[in-house]
């Protein structure tokens, strides 16, 4: 399979993301996860270990980096529309994030089905390493 981009953003623009993955979206491993930031925002997620996620702004004060309960990932809101594009996380082994699949437009087509999840039971350094693993590495962020 090619490398295929898709591109994301917020309802008003100012937040984007290029996911960039090998991977068909009928095989995509799509979670929704079920704490409550993510069931409030209705949020599905996408991540591969193979490919590459770029955020980006085009308008740098409307970027809300939001942090909860165990303070390990950036989740990423626009000031603006409100809306939850990617979640960023920053380790030893470099930067790591995901994507929210309701933000990328166009829409992939035959997108795989959605696995709920809970990942309550995991403890700040197993749930970096999983992420550290399993989130698409990041190459470009629009902070130091
Ligand atoms: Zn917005």
């Amino acid at each position: 399979m090619p490398r295929i981009e898709y591109a994301g953003r917020c309802h008003c623009g100012a937040i984007g993301c290029r996911y960039t993955t090998a991977r068909s979206p009928a095989d995509w491993s799509v979670h929704a996860c079920q704490c409550r930031f993510c069931r409030s925002h209705d949020a599905l997620s996408t991540s591969d270990p193979d490919g590459q996620l770029q955020i980006f702004v085009n308008d740098a004060v409307m970027l809300q980096r939001y942090r909860f309960a165990l303070m390990t990932a950036d989740f990423l809101l626009c000031r603006n529309c409100g809306v939850y594009t990617a979640a960023v996380i920053e380790s030893d082994a470099g930067r790591f994030g995901l994507i929210n699949t309701n933000v990328l437009s166009p829409a992939p087509e035959r997108i795989a089905v959605v696995a709920p999840i809970s990942y309550e039971d995991e403890n700040a350094s197993e749930r970096m390493i999983r992420r550290e693993q399993r989130w698409t590495p990041v190459t470009e962020v629009p902070w130091q």
